[in-house]
């Protein structure tokens, strides 16, 4: 905070004195002593911790390694008041194999060429209209949303897919035993509830007709972001928007791998960014998902895995870490979970992220002491998780702790990459973007 040298201007005094008003408040005081926080890591000494030990690998199993990530960045497109904000999202996979990382982490210092040569990237760009801003011929916030996914959805990528055709596969199922219909909570013109979209009503492109006021009813309806939407405060959850979209990039490339050398899948491992979850409206599509990791374990062997960098859960495990031992997962239960990390007394039907997760969560210590949250989809929901509710634990944690990277902390190699390459927050980036976008929309609305 910047103090002038005049002493508090009368603004600041008044809240100061609304601030003793709070302290003598006896409400307030009964509410505070009646709050419980997350536990310390002395409330854990006698705590009987059950650790998995990571068993080393002489011949990794694991050849090729696939990252993905996004970021996404608000700008005013116009700051005078209302003001109108778009918000630019990128995403960026990383392909290459761990034959020429070894080589590369070998050499003494790493060559920026060797990191260029070392990659193949794959990119998506996707603009969202936040708030005060509707598309031409969109006649409210929550349509312009609407018809901005199912735009970004049905471009044509570079290998010839659409993101549609491959949301198509992933929720109707088509690459084990199909679904006929998906349902949608409720047409967003006007409020029928418990829709039903039946595959064989879909048109060629991807629509569907409201059976009571016939609007136009797009496949990508079924993810509800449209429900995060006020037309007055504009677009929310825009966190949930990116873990959503990488999660269906990511089940794009898997598709795009089982469908031109499938054999390659069982040699890949593929780590995301944050948690392997859905949250928001949008978090029913951990059903699907679970479905399609439970199928590729089957016949394909997946490895996956979700990397924490922040949040309550890595607060912790850098709480606990000293109580971990080297090379061994923590694996975390319901009772631990909301013992120690999210407070919670309530009796429990259902396991921790049982309506958002697809995974479950460990706190990972490597050899050399380096600490990370990571979710591995599990085969099912259970409260009290062993090694054996997650396939391939060792070799995708064997992967993890090789690929650390010395030049950001905590951070693993490939991660850092692509998080690089998909950084839009920093200053001069959402600069470039707000004159970007300025100069494209029509002047006159400005
Ligand atoms: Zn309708």
């Amino acid at each position: 905070m910047a103090y002038s040298s005049d002493g508090p201007k009368p603004f600041e005094r008044a809240s100061k004195a609304s601030h003793g008003h709070i302290i003598k408040n006896e409400y307030l005081q009964e509410f505070l002593s009646n709050c419980e926080l997350p536990k310390t890591k002395d409330d854990l000494e006698n705590f009987d911790f059950n650790f998995y030990k990571i068993s080393e690998f002489e011949k990794n199993p694991i050849k090729n390694i696939i990252t993905i990530d996004g970021g996404s960045t608000q700008v005013a497109v116009r700051s005078r008041f209302p003001s109108s904000i778009m918000t630019f999202y990128q995403f960026g996979a990383l392909i290459f194999s761990v034959d020429d990382l070894d080589k590369i982490s070998e050499s003494p210092f790493v060559n920026p060429e060797d990191i260029s040569k070392l990659k193949e990237i794959k990119r998506f760009e996707l603009v969202l209209p936040t708030k005060n801003i509707i598309l031409k011929n969109q006649n409210s916030l929550v349509n312009s949303l609407r018809k901005a996914i199912y735009d970004f959805f049905m471009r044509k990528l570079d290998d010839g897919n659409t993101l549609m055709d491959t949301f198509k596969w992933f929720i109707y199922e088509e690459y084990g035993e199909t679904r006929e219909d998906w349902p949608l909570s409720r047409c967003p013109q006007c409020g029928l509830r418990d829709l039903s979209l039946k595959k064989k009503e879909m048109k060629s492109d991807y629509t569907f007709n409201c059976p009571s006021c016939n609007a136009v009813l797009y496949l990508t309806d079924v993810f509800g972001l449209q429900n995060s939407v006020d037309e007055e405060l504009g677009v929310g959850e825009t966190a949930a928007i990116i873990l959503l979209l990488e999660q269906m990039i990511l089940v794009h490339i898997i598709r795009i791998i089982l469908k031109t050398s499938p054999k390659l899948l069982k040699h890949t491992l593929f780590i995301k960014d944050g948690p392997l979850a859905y949250y928001g409206n949008s978090s029913r599509m951990y059903k699907p998902m679970r479905n399609l990791a439970n199928y590729l374990f089957d016949k394909y062997d997946l490895s996956l895995v979700g990397l924490e960098k922040s949040g309550a859960f890595v607060e912790h495990a850098l709480e606990i870490s000293e109580l971990i031992p080297n090379n061994s997962a923590f694996l975390l239960n319901d009772d631990y979970i909301y013992k120690y990390i999210i407070p919670n007394r309530e009796n429990r039907q259902y396991s921790y992220g049982f309506r958002t997760y697809y995974s479950g969560k460990l706190i990972f210590k490597t050899t050399e002491e380096n600490i990370y949250v990571a979710t591995l989809p599990n085969l099912e929901p259970t409260p009290n998780p062993s090694e054996k509710n997650f396939k391939n634990i060792d070799s995708i944690l064997f992967n993890v702790a090789k690929l650390k990277c010395d030049m950001y902390e905590n951070s693993l190699f490939p991660v850092a990459l692509v998080n690089k390459l998909v950084s839009l927050s920093d200053h001069p980036s959402s600069e470039i973007l707000k004159k970007f976008a300025k100069k494209n929309i029509m002047q006159n609305n400005l």
